[in-house]
């Protein structure tokens, strides 16, 4: 049980169909939970509007990715709305180690790849409170060319396909209480055995409390 689990930190995989409002509630678990460290992927999609190398994604080219993934930098990678997503082995692991806890935004082939390398992280889902919800805010989302918020539409499906693979979902119907449901599980999984004997070695072996 507890051997499983070699690092401090604990790891939390967050996805869901575009248009779930899963950025906004990580963004707000993230604000109330200032020690959860977000991975910031790297990406082969051209930056939106708005967004900046470094802070939402490390915008690449189709080129370098593959070289870095063949060179294994990425703990997992998935090709996504025709663009290639990783996440930095490195980061991930210099945190766990470290006691810090990650949270990862992939999606669902990528945390299929995390949950074999780490079966101790928390996979959350959130679902849109129905499709109709769903269509409305990728609407929404003026930030996309129409013919990408119909690829996307198409996409959701075939993610929200996958929610059964995650141990946690999470309904975004009103956003406080999904929020305090996030909030909720990423507490309750700092507070299971294997993590707190991992933080917690001296306090452990003063209480003579052995790890199986
Ligand atoms: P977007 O382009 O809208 O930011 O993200 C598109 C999809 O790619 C989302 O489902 C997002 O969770 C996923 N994604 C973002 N980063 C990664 C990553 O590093 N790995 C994987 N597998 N998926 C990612």
């Amino acid at each position: 049980m507890s051997s499983t689990n070699a690092f401090a930190g604990s790891l939390f995989v967050v996805a869901a169909p575009s248009g779930a409002g899963k950025s906004t509630l990580v963004n707000a678990l993230l604000a109330k939970e200032p020690t959860i460290k977000l991975s910031i992927s790297t990406t082969t999609r051209a930056p939106r509007p708005g967004e900046t190398h470094g802070k939402e994604y490390y915008f690449t080219s189709a080129e370098d990715f593959v070289a870095r993934a063949k060179n294994g930098e990425f703990l997992e990678w998935a090709e996504v709305h025709g663009n290639y997503y990783g996440t930095s082995r490195l980061m991930v692991e210099d945190q766990m180690k470290s006691g810090t806890d990650v949270l990862l935004e992939i999606d669902w082939q990528g945390a299929r790849q995390v949950k074999k390398l780490f079966p101790q992280a928390a996979g959350i889902f959130i679902l849109p409170p129905s499709i109709a919800a769903l269509e409305e805010r990728l609407n929404k989302r003026a930030t996309d060319e129409p013919h990408v918020i119909t690829k996307r539409l198409l996409a959701a499906g075939g993610e929200i396909a996958h929610a059964p693979e995650f141990e946690y979902a999470i309904i975004n119907e009103e956003f406080d209480v999904a929020l305090s449901e996030l909030t909720a599980i990423v507490r309750a999984a700092r507070c299971r055995f294997a993590q707190q004997a991992a933080r917690n070695t001296s306090l452990f072996a003063q209480l003579g409390i052995h790890a199986e």
